[in-house]
């Protein structure tokens, strides 16, 4: 089989790590964001032969027709991470309506979206590997992320139940659920103050989570899995 992977969201942060692992492990990578800028130079980093894309997950039209491109330039896409996520944080008294629909599109809708664009090919060549990137939120809930805690929560239902709608087509689908990880989404937290409640004492590194991405990725016997990665988080919660 092609060593062929998408990483959505993969420009900046764990995507980003994901995409610099896989491409040391052989694989061809689509690098894919909105910003296609921002993807063409993550994907120009990888080296070798790897492309970028834009793409608004959100969008349906969008995710078609960047599978179309990909098939068409990278060949058949059989591994898939979906990586793009963003959050509006706050209260839930105090969250505008299109700030809940943009973050349930975007980290819920959207990898249905890419999982049922890549369910094509991976049906047909009867293999795929997909891993959702979810969060510890999603399974224990925190205040002031009830929409994103969601949509990441309904990541995991609708991933188990994928894995278990394609198992038989040898199509594995897993979530990794991150802590707080060192990127452009946390940089505003007060890690001085949270870091404290996290057992192993620290925020964790994009190559950290990246490692569980690709080790589920590349775990024929697993699926349906959640593997959280979070500095022993979900100790406390
Ligand atoms: P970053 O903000 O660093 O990167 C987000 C990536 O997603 C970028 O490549 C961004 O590119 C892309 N993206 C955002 N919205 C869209 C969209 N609508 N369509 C396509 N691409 C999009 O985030 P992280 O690396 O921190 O987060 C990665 C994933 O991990 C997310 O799903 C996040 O929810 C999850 N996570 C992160 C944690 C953390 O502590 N950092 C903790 C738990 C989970 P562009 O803006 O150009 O589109």
């Amino acid at each position: 089989m092609d060593k062929v992977c998408a990483v959505f969201g993969g420009s900046r942060g764990i995507g980003r790590a994901v995409a610099q692992l896989m491409a040391r492990k052989g694989y061809r990578l689509a690098v894919i964001a909105r910003n296609l800028e921002g993807a063409k130079a993550a994907a120009g980093d990888l080296g070798g032969d790897h492309l970028a894309f834009s793409c608004d997950v959100a969008k349906e039209h969008d995710v078609q027709n960047t599978f179309e491109e990909m098939e068409k330039h990278l060949g058949r896409v059989n591994f898939l991470v979906n990586a793009a996520g963003i959050n509006r944080d706050g209260l839930l008294v105090r969250t505008k309506t299109e700030d809940m629909v943009s973050q349930l599109h975007t980290n819920l809708l959207g990898s249905m979206l890419t999982c049922k664009a890549a369910m094509r090919t991976m049906i047909q060549q009867q293999g795929g590997s997909i891993v959702n990137v979810g969060s510890i939120v999603g399974l224990k809930g925190n205040s002031g992320q009830s929409v994103y805690s969601a949509s990441k929560g309904g990541l995991v239902g609708f991933s188990r139940a994928l894995a278990k709608e394609v198992a038989r087509k040898k199509i594995r689908v897993n979530v990794v659920a991150p802590g707080f990880v060192h990127t452009d989404m946390t940089k505003d937290l007060k890690e001085e103050h949270l870091k404290k409640n996290i057992p192993l004492g620290r925020f964790g590194e994009t190559i950290e989570v990246a490692h569980a991405v690709v080790f589920l990725l590349e775990s024929p016997y697993i699926t349906g899995h959640v593997l959280v990665v979070d500095g022993g988080l979900q100790l406390i919660l």
